[in-house]
């Protein structure tokens, strides 16, 4: 999955220091602007996914920050401010920012905020990127390349045990019957037996797991069909 970028637009160094120090080991990538000019100026580049601001700052202050911004982009604002009424302000003026978050304020919540919006940004964008790497214990499914891994070695699977693999591991922890997997695989007209998923399953595990009788990714919940461990 690519990673997140977010641009801080903060003048006071040791709070912008340290919202990217917690950011980035969140996994997000993180830039850096003391100045108000500056920062718009990056701002304009969308190259971000999500803005962090502050409104008091050299140059040009947050607000005209954040109406720019929505100019041209509908990324998620958060607005960080030492002074509540500023924030108020920022309501009043309509100018679209996302979430406000007022100093001091605790690193872990910026981050929950951080990955609420994004997660929310996304949902309603439908922007979600596909994902064409599923990667669970050492076990890689490349989707775009139709090719399987186990600890980096290769291994060839049919197109339906490819199918089969590929659904179970991007449904996890999900346990489906025989007979939905057959609809899902095969197809409602297909012709066959149901019977067909239990030989694709016994050759699947053949080929992915080290131990068939222990098996490590996908699971056969008796009397009910088969799940995928995560
Ligand atoms: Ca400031």
């Amino acid at each position: 999955m690519k990673k997140k970028r977010i641009l801080i637009i903060e003048d006071e160094e040791s709070i912008a220091e340290l919202e990217k120090d917690y950011l980035e080991m969140n996994g997000f990538l993180v830039d850096i602007e003391t100045d108000g000019s500056r920062g718009l100026e990056k701002s304009r580049d969308d190259l971000y996914d999500l803005y962090i601001l502050d409104l008091m700052l050299p140059g040009i202050d947050g607000f005209s920050i954040c109406q720019s911004i929505r100019e041209h982009s509908d990324k998620p604002v958060l607005i960080v401010s030492a002074k509540k009424d500023d924030i108020d302000k920022i309501k009043g003026l309509g100018l679209g920012a996302d979430d406000y978050v007022t100093k001091p304020f605790s690193p872990g919540e910026l981050v929950a905020r951080v990955r609420a919006h994004l997660g929310r940004y996304e949902t309603l964008t439908g922007k979600k990127e596909e994902n064409h790497m599923v990667e669970i214990r050492g076990l890689k499914i490349d989707k775009t390349a139709r090719r399987v891994y186990v600890d980096e070695e290769e291994k060839i699977l049919t197109t339906k045990e490819f199918d089969l693999l590929t659904f179970l591991a991007e449904n996890p922890n999900h346990v489906y019957s025989k007979d939905e997997l057959f609809r899902k695989i095969w197809g409602m007209d297909s012709v066959g037996e149901i019977a067909t998923v239990t030989v694709h399953i016994k050759k699947i595990r053949e080929k992915i797991e080290k131990d068939n009788s222990n098996p490590q990714y996908i699971e056969t919940i008796w009397g009910v069909g088969y799940r995928f461990k995560i």
